[in-house]
């Protein structure tokens, strides 16, 4: 079982008690004391740590990091060797002392102080803890990661490895797999970043000794460290097995996405049941990093990673890929151009786009039918094209306003040229004619309104213009952060029927999870999740 552990950064013994039984009451298997502040070399220091140790709610690990290698403590080496000798040889010993392969290095006479102090196969007091030999690089992989590696398991002193480095891009998490594959003794591998989130998650797949995890983001010890809340929680650690199946959101930015919130309460929820969990995946928006950490996430022999949902700015690469490689692409998403949905099936890789299906179903839901109805599309990026295309699929007449004309033209000329023939049409409108458009309803699908977008403000439909707008249309908002957007508050205020950008999110997540997992998920799940998010994000 790979122990969940927490670490704890304080400046006094009572606050480092209090934090651990905090940390005890969420969950943890252990808890770290860095003393690297409380320690200070004077005996009181000693003491202080030594009553850690003693009165700790959980198994613990004391150490004491240097500067060096991401800590704070700056003293010299000899005072920290001797707070490690006091407590190897203390009545009440920690489990653990984590101390770093480099200092080691430094002084064989350090090396032989450790070594009486702690527990190994010549050492004959099995009272004595364990030492966690560890390697920090917070820059990149060590270049010479596989030396030093083997130095590390030369040393019989140390009972547990650790290594840890920032991770570069997603690859670096396989390398930390496949090191935990080949450990020889208990090892802790991760990586640190937003990309190593994932080694973290997984630790207990691949057979990791422990990951850490913070109280509260504030105290994170390490860049990239979950929280206790988030792992437990949101992740479902405790459920994360050697054969567990691994999904994830694959976009830039990713870390807000509320796709894991989703997906992970669906797999475990009655009657579903899957052993799965769903992550972050970061990837930089270039398309030759999403080919190459894409290609090798699915062919990784141990990942079992089995889909994903892919958002921006990789839909379009996702349908390239999966041409490329000759993968399925459903006929929706190929006349789209664009994809956000990855699937293992039986029959190999499968892509497929849910965007355009639930903004139709959205729209539906709301005007009872499309066919023949005038419905407004606003814009001509990516979201527009998957609107435009589903609504003409169903025998909709689109005109489609942007404020960049060519765009417009452009994109109505590739509807019209993959147009499935359900008998819908599709015009270029001019953008400054769009309030006194003859339409039943209008679909937004520009970032105006959305928080952190270029104009969290603004409404595609000014206010003052609403009176133009037919009494009994429907306004919908593809933007659901907020919840509530200016255009959708306006569109309230004059007693026209709305669609929020939840529904659609929340029903392209439900039919990508039926692709994942052959379930519906429980009714009404994602929506309560994904809303109740959104509220508290206000
Ligand atoms: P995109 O490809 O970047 O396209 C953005 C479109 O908005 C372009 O046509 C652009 O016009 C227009 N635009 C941008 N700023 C504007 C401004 N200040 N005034 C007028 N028009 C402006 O974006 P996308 O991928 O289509 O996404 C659009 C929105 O859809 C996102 O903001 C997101 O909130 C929403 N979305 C919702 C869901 C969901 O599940 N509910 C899923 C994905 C996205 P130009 O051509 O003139 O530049």
């Amino acid at each position: 079982m790979t122990l969940l552990c927490t670490p704890i950064l304080t400046d006094t013994a009572d606050a480092a008690l209090r934090a651990a039984a905090l940390a005890k009451m969420k969950g943890a298997d252990l808890v770290e004391y860095r003393v690297d502040r409380l320690f200070d070399g004077s005996p009181d220091s000693i003491d202080a740590c030594l009553r850690l140790a003693k009165d700790s709610p959980l198994p613990c690990i004391v150490t004491c990091r240097t500067s060096r290698e991401g800590g704070e403590y700056d003293g010299p080496d000899d005072e920290r060797v001797a707070l490690y000798e006091a407590l190897g040889t203390a009545e009440h010993p920690p489990r653990y002392l984590d101390l770093e392969q480099s200092t080691l290095d430094r002084s064989s006479n350090l090396r032989q102080k450790i070594r009486l102090a702690v527990h190994h196969p010549a050492q004959l007091r099995e009272s004595r803890p364990s030492l966690i030999l560890s390697m920090h690089d917070f820059d990149r992989r060590p270049a010479d990661l596989i030396r030093r590696l083997s130095a590390m398991h030369a040393d019989d002193s140390a009972a547990v490895l650790k290594v840890a480095y920032r991770a570069r891009s997603l690859r670096d998490n396989l390398e930390l797999f496949d090191l935990l594959a080949l450990r020889s003794r208990p090892m802790i591998a991760l990586g640190m970043g937003e990309f190593g989130l994932m080694s973290r998650i997984l630790a207990p797949k691949f057979g990791g000794f422990l990951t850490f995890a913070s109280l509260h983001p504030s105290e994170v010890t390490a860049p990239g460290q979950p929280t206790l809340d988030e792992l437990v929680d949101l992740y479902r650690f405790r459920a994360i097995g050697p054969a567990t199946r691994v999904y994830g959101v694959v976009g830039w930015p990713v870390a807000h996405s509320l796709s894991p919130l989703v997906h992970n309460a669906g797999f475990h929820a009655p009657g579903v049941e899957a052993d799965a969990v769903y992550i972050p995946l970061p990837i930089p928006p270039e398309w030759e990093h999403f080919k190459a950490t894409l290609l090798v996430l699915c062919d990784h022999p141990r990942l079992d990673f089995s889909g994903a949902s892919v958002t921006l700015p990789h839909k379009e690469h996702l349908a390239r890929l999966a041409r490329e490689e000759g993968w399925t692409i459903d006929p929706l998403a190929e006349r789209i151009g664009a994809a956000n949905t990855l699937v293992r099936a039986s029959s190999g890789w499968k892509v497929a786009n849910t965007d355009a299906t639930a903004a139709a179903e959205s729209l539906q839901r709301a005007m009872g039918w499309l066919k023949n109805r005038r419905i407004a599309v606003i814009g001509a990026g990516g979201v527009a094209r998957a609107v435009a295309t589903a609504l003409v699929d169903q025998g909709a007449t689109v005109a489609l306003y942007n404020r960049t004309k060519g765009r417009a033209e452009a994109l109505v000329a590739e509807v019209r040229a993959g147009m499935s023939g359900g008998g819908g049409q599709i015009v270029a409108a001019p953008y400054e004619k769009l309030c006194g458009a003859c339409c039943e309803a209008f679909v937004n699908c520009t970032p105006l309104g959305m928080t952190g977008g270029p104009a969290p403000g603004e409404s595609p439909i000014p206010p003052a213009e609403f009176e133009n707008i037919p009494h009994g249309s429907v306004i919908f908002d593809t933007v659901y952060n907020p919840l509530r957007t200016p255009l959708l508050n306006a569109a309230l205020d004059h007693n026209l029927t709305i669609v929020d950008g939840a529904e659609m999110f929340v029903r392209q997540a439900e039919q990508q999870f039926r692709l994942f997992t052959g379930h519906a998920p429980p009714s009404g799940l994602f929506d309560r999740l994904a809303r109740e998010k959104l509220r508290d994000a206000r």
